[in-house]
């Protein structure tokens, strides 16, 4: 049986049959331009609360994953295989912990960072990466390994830093799957490049490209647009708006809320509705698990957005207007900021949470949802921005409140935190982005509330030695090698690397590179 949280449609229109969840991983992007949503958001068994509390990270994953993937597509044993496997290579025995940074003031931290490169994408690449690979071995089987006909997938992306080395850790060494990743020259960090150029399999292909991460962004969107080479090639997407990141990354809201539970007094029950998490954003696709889980039933008060100073959603949520520049007088521009993972104009995956607003407050139906969400990324497209009716908006602040932190006030936090917390704690700047959001939410709750703020941390301080450096050097006692910097990192300067060149950001080039090494790769 294929219930409807099991059958995907597009944000933009819902034409039947509806795809299945292999047919919308697979595809990523629909061909209207959508982003795939399930049909229906399913409900959790009435009593969760006291069945799900002492769960495992991978028990939850595997009954999350199984109420939006049928059983007829993935059977139940080999999901539970998949999970397994997936989180095998976290260092933490819970996967994503829970620590506390000041009781008095409900604040804590969950972090996400504890996967193969040391940032929450791992969560749901490792997952996405074990899925390509179960599907296309069974799209194989029974074919020759030279055969023609074999089913691959070649995966090309860009980055600035995190999405590439998460892609590589997650496809590594997978058949069927080559994986391309274009960085621009010179322009990531010398750890996320080390990271990057040190995975040695066959499969990873890493392309350091002269010109900038706009010019490798460029290339990859040239790469999907080829249609004779995208048939040939099947080339395939792992940025955040594939389905399957999303839902992998509802697992740790769960999570977190049962693992806060067990330290207070009544469980569950007593949590409920006193929960909020504070999640630095910025493509809004890890937050966006976050309402999935809210509205699957997880008792969460507020999801609070917290922005850099590229604040597109903040605007928002605060006017209505979903508009790429910060006034009508100043162009539409991505600040270079100390997060740079949340550096972006617009967030793909708010297209997504769109999609609910307008079938829930103004659509009388899927399609018409579909159209209404077509309108508003045109208008986006075309004019630079849309507005949503007031009763959308007010929608909208039943789930979500933000705030925006400058990089000024992101270091103070970094500072504030090694300097006050016990035992010292040192944050990266992305989390620090949301400790700050939820430290003013905080201040700003009504007296006698009492309630719990969970901000996610979305990366190891040592991937982002400048901004900790900057916040933390010259305090008394504070050395990055001893305090930040994992072993891993201070092996990875000496191993062996392998990178490719391309030196100009050209498409013919980029795809011969691409024929040379997949050619290579069915030689060895
Ligand atoms: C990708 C990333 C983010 C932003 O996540 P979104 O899903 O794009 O909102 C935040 N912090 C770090 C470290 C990241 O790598």
């Amino acid at each position: 049986m294929v219930s409807n949280s099991q059958r995907y449609l597009s944000t933009r229109s819902s034409t039947e049959p509806y795809l299945s969840f292999e047919q919308a991983v697979i595809q990523g992007l629909a061909p209207d331009g959508g982003l795939y949503i399930p049909t229906e958001i399913p409900n959790l068994p009435e009593n969760f609360l006291e069945e799900w509390k002492d769960l495992s990270f991978q028990e939850l994953a595997f009954n999350i994953l199984s109420l939006y993937i049928s059983d007829d597509e993935i059977p139940a044993a080999d999901l539970k295989t998949l999970v397994e496997k997936s989180y095998s290579t976290f260092r933490a025995e819970d996967i994503t912990p829970l620590t506390t940074l000041n009781q008095d003031l409900g604040l804590y931290l969950l972090e996400l960072f504890h996967g193969p490169t040391y940032a929450f994408k791992d969560v749901a690449l490792q997952f996405v990466g074990n899925l390509f690979e179960y599907f296309l071995t069974r799209r194989n089987a029974g074919k020759a390994e030279d055969a023609a006909d074999r089913d691959i997938i070649t995966v090309v992306g860009a980055t600035s830093g995190d999405t590439g080395s998460a892609a590589i850790y997650g496809l590594r060494n997978k058949k069927d799957v080559s994986v391309f990743i274009l960085y621009p020259n010179g322009r990531v960090s010398p750890i996320q490049e080390a990271q990057m150029t040190s995975v040695l399999d066959p499969n990873v292909h890493t392309i350091s490209v002269t010109g900038t991460f706009d010019d490798c962004q460029d290339l990859v969107k040239q790469v999907f647009g080829d249609k004779q080479f995208n048939d040939k090639y099947h080339v395939g997407a792992v940025n955040s708006i594939n389905w399957a990141r999303i839902l992998a990354q509802i697992t740790y809201y769960f999570h977190s809320f049962f693992t806060l539970a067990k330290t207070v007094p009544g469980g569950p029950q007593a949590l409920a509705k006193k929960i909020n998490f504070v999640v630095p954003t910025g493509n809004f696709g890890d937050i966006l698990a976050g309402f999935y889980a809210k509205k699957m039933g997880l008792p969460v008060n507020q999801l609070i957005i917290a922005t850099n100073s590229n604040d597109i959603l903040d605007r928002f949520v605060k006017s209505g207007s979903y508009s790429k520049s910060a006034s009508e007088n100043e162009a539409p521009v991505v600040h270079a900021t100390m997060s740079p993972a949340m550096d972006i104009l617009v967030s793909s995956n708010f297209e997504r949470f769109l999609w609910y607003l307008a079938r829930e407050n103004i659509a009388s139906s899927n399609t018409e949802a579909g159209s209404i969400v077509n309108k508003w990324m045109n208008d986006l497209k075309t004019t630079g921005s849309f507005s949503v009716p007031e009763s959308v908006l007010s929608a909208a602040r039943a789930h979500f409140s933000s705030e925006r932190a400058s990089d000024e006030q992101t270091t103070e936090t970094i500072k504030k935190v090694y300097t006050e917390v016990t035992p010292k704690y040192i944050l990266d700047p992305h989390s620090s982005v949301a400790v700050t959001a939820a430290l003013r939410a905080i201040k700003e709750q009504p007296k006698g509330e009492a309630q719990y703020f969970v901000a996610l941390s979305t990366a190891h301080p040592a991937k982002f030695s400048d901004a900790v450096d900057l916040a933390l050097k010259g305090i008394d006692g504070y050395s990055f090698e001893d305090d930040v910097l994992p072993q891993e990192f201070k092996e990875m300067a000496t191993k062996e690397k392998k990178h490719l060149y391309a030196d100009k950001p050209d498409l013919e080039l980029i795809k011969s590179i691409i024929v040379d090494e997949l050619a290579k790769e069915k030689n060895i």
